[in-house]
């Protein structure tokens, strides 16, 4: 089964192809591509997941971006801010990532982006109705 930190819940929904480093995308499209291959149970897991396997950092680095605190809030702020809990398993169905990606543009499910880096980007393929987003909804 996928394993999903909570933020990404929220970034899988605008991923262009744009990313940290070579293998952070690589690793994100080839996770894309499951989902719209129909692998949509996702577990909801703490610290690094399979967008950074094979780790993009030492697992036992803890200096490592996965591990920073602003990353680690970010992840408490999106679970309490989606209700879910570490632990959940949860379906990334066409209709939830339509759902999600309807309160994204709203702004209602984003309290996790705040002071993210990317967050323009992701404003602007939000506005664009995610068109060019990897993560098929339908
Ligand atoms: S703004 Fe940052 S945290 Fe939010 S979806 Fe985009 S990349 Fe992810």
């Amino acid at each position: 089964m996928i394993k999903l930190r909570p933020h990404h819940l929220l970034c899988i929904l605008s991923y262009v192809g744009k990313g940290y480093s070579e293998s952070f995308t690589a690793n994100f499209d080839v996770l894309a591509e499951r989902i719209n291959n129909g692998e949509r149970e996702i577990e909801i897991v703490q610290g690094p997941d399979d967008i950074c396997a094979p780790r993009l950092c030492d697992e036992n680095d803890i200096t490592c971006h996965c591990y920073e605190e602003r990353i680690i809030l970010r992840d408490k702020i999106a679970l309490e801010n989606l209700n879910y809990n570490y632990g959940d398993v949860i379906s990334l169905d066409p209709n939830w990532i339509k759902d999600m990606r309807e309160r994204f543009h709203l702004g209602e499910n984003r309290q996790a982006c705040q002071g993210c880096q990317w967050y323009d980007l992701c404003t602007g393929i939000a506005e664009h109705g995610f068109k060019e987003g990897k993560l098929k909804d339908e």
